[in-house]
């Protein structure tokens, strides 16, 4: 229940192999050993959990200092759920009081989720000291101002499948809720918008702040477990890792609510994963594009999420797919942790520029709005955006 005494014996099971230090973006950009998980874990362990040693302002930088990009998490081989224990430290931590980044982000987050931060961007940016130009412009209208209800296909219903808009394409990019609906319509799908859905809580839980994660989890749970649908999607890597691993570790396991969340998790996939995995009735035209692909760091909730974008662009003809080096790289974004955390952050992105430079490719695809808009502000030769997009392009929606 992300609750850190009960992670005192699983830190113990760390076999201090080190396979979690080559994929940490903290660690790679500041080549210091203190920021490998491992040693994450003692800190936590010593400060946060017994108060063996003072949880001082360094020990909070430390913790603060990680992505919860989950790499660590995904290449354990002790398979220690490390970004769960970096949460549980961070709720225990907020009763020692945070630091004013923290509390800042945190009570915009409680306020109004992400549309909260976003449309208090200039007072934000004052306060933590990072220019307004630098956080994401809100679209003119949010997605949910223009689409909510039910849009059924033109002929038979193939499937009926329910849409979890996250705050990205909610207030940032609607083009992609837009491209969600008209391919899946195209495709035989009818699709379900459900009003009076709010942030998967993945910002909240992020900053430690279990209370508000927690609402926002019921009132989508309950959203959501009444719909008859075949599936609900998502086009977010991490709402999607919100609701598949972390929506019932919110709760007690005898919570009622865990039924619920069961029932509407084990419909749940990422849009461009359900697709493939659903098969395409209609073949896309041909598209003249080359692409590279940036795989979202919140990708270990599903086997297929990371390829599925692979496999269904590959079916237009004439599209190129580019491979980045290193298509798992973080990007530095993390929710907002390149706000929080400005200069760790660019460190973090310049490796992915690199790559992406490297690759003439005119277009870089991925399924996580904060990716797409950290990577976009730097990246102005080439178009970057989500892959269903590209194949709502295909079509000619
Ligand atoms: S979650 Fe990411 S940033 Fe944090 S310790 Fe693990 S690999 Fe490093
Ligand atoms: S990969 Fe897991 S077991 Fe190995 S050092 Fe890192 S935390 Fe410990």
């Amino acid at each position: 229940m992300l609750r850190l005494e009960e992670y005192e014996n699983i830190i113990e099971k760390c076999s201090h192999c080190s396979y979690c230090q080559s994929t940490c973006p903290s660690f790679l950009a500041e080549q210091s050993e203190a920021f490998v998980a491992k040693n994450r874990l003692l800190l936590i362990r010593e400060t946060v959990m017994h108060d063996r040693m003072p949880y001082s302002s360094r020990a909070q930088e430390i913790l603060d200092y990680c992505l919860l990009c989950t790499n660590c998490t995904q290449t354990c081989s002790s398979k220690l759920p490390i970004d769960d224990i970096i949460i549980a430290a961070r709720s225990k931590a907020r009763q020692k009081g945070g630091g004013i980044k923290q509390f800042v982000m945190s009570k915009m987050l409680t306020q109004r989720g992400l549309a909260g931060v976003l449309g208090k961007a200039g007072s934000i940016a004052q306060k933590i000291g990072v220019a307004t130009k630098e956080i994401p412009q809100l679209a003119g209208r949010s997605f949910d101002k223009m689409y909510s209800g039910t849009y059924s296909p033109a002929g038979e219903v193939k499937k009926r499948v329910a849409y979890f808009v996250g705050c990205g394409t909610n207030f940032i990019f609607p083009d992609t809720g837009e491209a969600v609906v008209k391919v899946l319509n195209h495709n035989g799908m009818e699709v379900i918008i459900p009003p009076g859905q709010v942030c998967c809580g993945i910002p909240s839980l992020g900053e430690g702040d279990l209370e508000s994660a927690r609402a926002m989890v019921e009132t989508n749970i309950k959203l959501f477990a009444g719909l008859k649908v075949d599936a609900i999607v998502t086009d977010c890597t991490s709402c999607g890792m919100m609701f598949k691993e972390k929506a019932a570790r919110c709760f007690a396991d005898d919570d009622p609510l865990q039924e619920q969340i069961v029932a509407v998790t084990s419909k749940m996939w990422e849009v461009t994963d359900y697709l493939q995995n659903e098969g395409l009735t209609i073949q896309p035209g041909k598209l003249d594009i080359k692409w590279s692909y940036h795989v979202p760091c919140h990708r270990g909730w599903s086997p297929t999420v990371k390829d599925a974008p692979r496999k269904l662009l590959g079916q237009i003809p004439e599209a190129e797919l580019r491979e980045l080096e290193h298509p798992e790289l973080c990007c530095g974004g993390a929710g907002t942790y390149f706000m929080s955390h400005r200069e760790q952050a660019e460190k973090i992105r310049e490796q992915r520029l690199e790559e992406i430079n490297n690759t003439k490719a005119n277009a870089v695809l991925t399924q996580c709005p904060v990716c797409r808009f950290y990577i976009g502000f730097k990246v102005k030769d080439r178009e970057v955006t989500h892959p269903i997009t590209i194949l709502a392009r295909a079509y000619g929606l």
